[in-house]
């Protein structure tokens, strides 16, 4: 059996850029549902032993898209962090691998909000880097991850299903990029990256 992970902070601990009453709703009973889902759907399966990660790269239908919306809104909660304000951009190795392939930080962010804000429907905008390290902007549609992708290790990821700003921003999504952007957990990413490259 699979339980809702524990929320890496408070749920008002993102506002004012996403509100407690956003996070009752998108961890409390979105996060919440996908995990009883999958419960459901594996008991008495082949899935019942596997892991999360096996079961998202091993199924497809309703088991899929449970599993793998289990696993994304989990990395989803671990990209974000009260603590932005003390680390507003990345560094290092990071920072310097956004500098080489995106030509620069606002450019990468730029690029990063301009496809989350015009992905049609609902799905995911993840920052990706291959083996060797090379970052690229990836958007997936409704549950899909890079879980099931070769060579694409996932970084930092902004949910854009409309559950995830509706009740603070309602329709506008560029609203509430901006404003996710306030709330990247860095350190988190910079971690993500570091542990990918050979
Ligand atoms: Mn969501």
């Amino acid at each position: 059996m699979f339980e809702l992970p524990k929320l890496p902070y408070q749920n008002d601990a993102l506002e004012p850029h996403i509100s407690k009453k956003t996070i009752e709703f998108h961890y409390g009973k979105h996060h919440a549902a996908y995990v009883k889902n999958l419960n459901a759907l594996i008991a008495n399966t082949q899935f019942e032993k596997m892991s999360l990660e096996e079961i998202v790269r091993n199924s497809d239908g309703s088991v899929f898209n449970n599993a793998a919306q289990v696993w994304n809104h989990s990395f989803y909660w671990n990209c974000l962090t009260p603590a932005n304000k003390s680390k507003t951009k990345p560094s290092g190795k990071l920072m310097k691998a956004i500098e080489r392939d995106f030509g620069g930080f606002d450019d990468f962010k730029e690029s990063f909000v301009k496809q989350s804000v015009s992905l049609f429907g609902s799905g995911w905008t993840w920052l990706v880097s291959d083996g060797s390290g090379k970052l690229s902007i990836l958007r997936t549609e409704n549950a899909k991850n890079p879980l099931t992708m070769e060579n694409t290790i996932p970084l930092l990821c902004c949910d854009v299903w409309e559950h995830a700003y509706y009740l603070d921003y309602q329709n506008v999504r560029a609203d509430y990029l901006k404003e996710f952007w306030h709330t990247i957990n860095w350190s988190f990413v910079e971690k993500n990256y570091s542990s990918c490259q050979g």
